[in-house]
């Protein structure tokens, strides 16, 4: 995967196990800090990471009062509270429910209980990078089917894909990063063509975004149809604002699944004050369904704006938009970089002039607009 650098270990290769001496890095992009430092800048306006523009709910700020006078206590290290907030919010058993410290964490949980070397896995490109780098940090093979030149899932070359032996077929969708949407006639015919015992894991990072659609799959109740094992992830980070705080959870086919998950997690691996943070802003839908409305609305202005530039946007069921350039995805980014701006470069191979821009607030997406406007000039 090129979104990322292999690593040069010269000397120190040999210590180290030869699947992290080969493992690609993680392209997590600059921060606000960094940019400003780099350039000299004072304003940035940051849409690399699909983040929430408008932050949490303020119910977020309530839920933590009197919290600096418990910070000399460890968190709970089941996180019992919140996972009962979970598990009532999707009327699920609590012991079906796993938090991890961000979603990301819980792709290495299963990548550590799941798979060992020359397992294969099956999920898209492009591709969210940790879906690729933790099955290879354990050594599997990653086949990854790649998009149609409509930047759509590739049904039919997805059901080639898992027809051969896997362990676990894994994909976000709505996609992450080029948005597009998989139905749910789509996705029950892939999960029937799965091998039986094949663990299928749906990271929904999105959900929240795509399932006013009436066409975006109830993935729990197509997976409980199957009795088969599943994962379905979920995030704070997106929709409900929270990416600071670092804070997710799986929603599990049955209680020896998220068993097995929990056995490698880190004892206290979720802080005091996510947890308390989640819960708040897990209570108040009404926030974070109007921070969805607005999103949406903004997302479907740029993506016109951006059309009528010339440029080539994927149909986004996300609070992001996946674009084709006729420059270099890295140029063009840098030369926004220059001006403040932060988008993500693709770096995959045939997508290298790809860019993701996340949808930020009408004013910051409205820098984007004239900046692209002035560059292409
Ligand atoms: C953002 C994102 C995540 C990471 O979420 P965290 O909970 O912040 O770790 C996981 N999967 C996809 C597809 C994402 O885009």
């Amino acid at each position: 995967m090129s979104d990322s650098v292999a690593l040069s270990f010269s000397g120190h290769k040999a210590l180290c196990r030869a699947e992290v001496s080969m493992l690609p890095r993680y392209n997590a992009g600059l921060s606000e800090d960094e940019v400003r430092r780099r350039y000299n800048l004072t304003t940035i306006v940051k849409l690399g990471s699909n983040e929430n523009p408008y932050g949490p709910s303020p119910q977020v700020k309530a839920g933590w009062a009197g919290l600096a006078d418990r910070l000399g206590r460890y968190p709970d290290a089941g996180a019992a509270l919140l996972r009962h907030d979970i598990a009532r919010a999707h009327m699920t058993e609590v012991e079906r429910v796993l938090v991890g410290n961000g979603s990301e964490q819980i792709i290495r949980l299963i990548a550590e209980a799941y798979l060992s070397s020359g397992d294969r896995v099956v999920t898209v490109r492009p591709a969210f990078g940790l879906h690729e780098i933790y099955p290879r940090m354990m050594g599997a093979e990653v086949d990854a089917v790649p998009v149609t030149a409509e930047a759509t899932f590739d049904q039919a070359a997805l059901l080639a894909a898992v027809k051969k032996p896997l362990k676990i077929l894994m994909f976000s969708n709505p996609s992450n990063p080029v948005g597009c949407m998989m139905t749910g006639a789509d996705l029950s015919e892939l999960i029937e063509a799965c091998p039986q015992d094949a663990l299928i894991v749906v990271d929904e990072a999105y959900r929240e975004y795509a399932e006013e659609d009436p066409n975006y799959p109830d993935a729990r109740a197509l997976l409980e149809k199957q009795g088969r094992p599943w994962i379905i992830l979920r995030t704070f980070s997106k929709a409900y604002g929270l990416a600071a705080l670092r804070i997710g959870y799986a929603l599990t086919s049955s209680e020896e699944v998220a068993s097995v998950l929990d056995t490698v997690r880190d004892p206290f691996n979720t802080n005091m004050p996510a947890q308390i943070a989640a819960s708040a802003a897990l209570a108040d839908v009404a926030y974070m369904k109007d921070c969805i409305r607005k999103g949406i609305a903004e997302r479907e202005r740029m993506a016109k704006a951006l059309r009528e530039l010339g440029f080539f946007v994927a149909p986004a069921w996300t609070n992001f938009v996946f674009v084709r350039t006729t420059q270099g995805a890295a140029q063009l980014a840098d030369a926004l970089l220059e001006r403040g701006i932060i988008i993500k470069p693709w770096k995959e191979p045939g997508f290298e002039n790809w860019v993701r821009i996340s949808i930020g607030l009408p004013e910051e997406n409205d820098t984007v607009l004239h900046a692209l406007a002035d560059l292409s000039l």
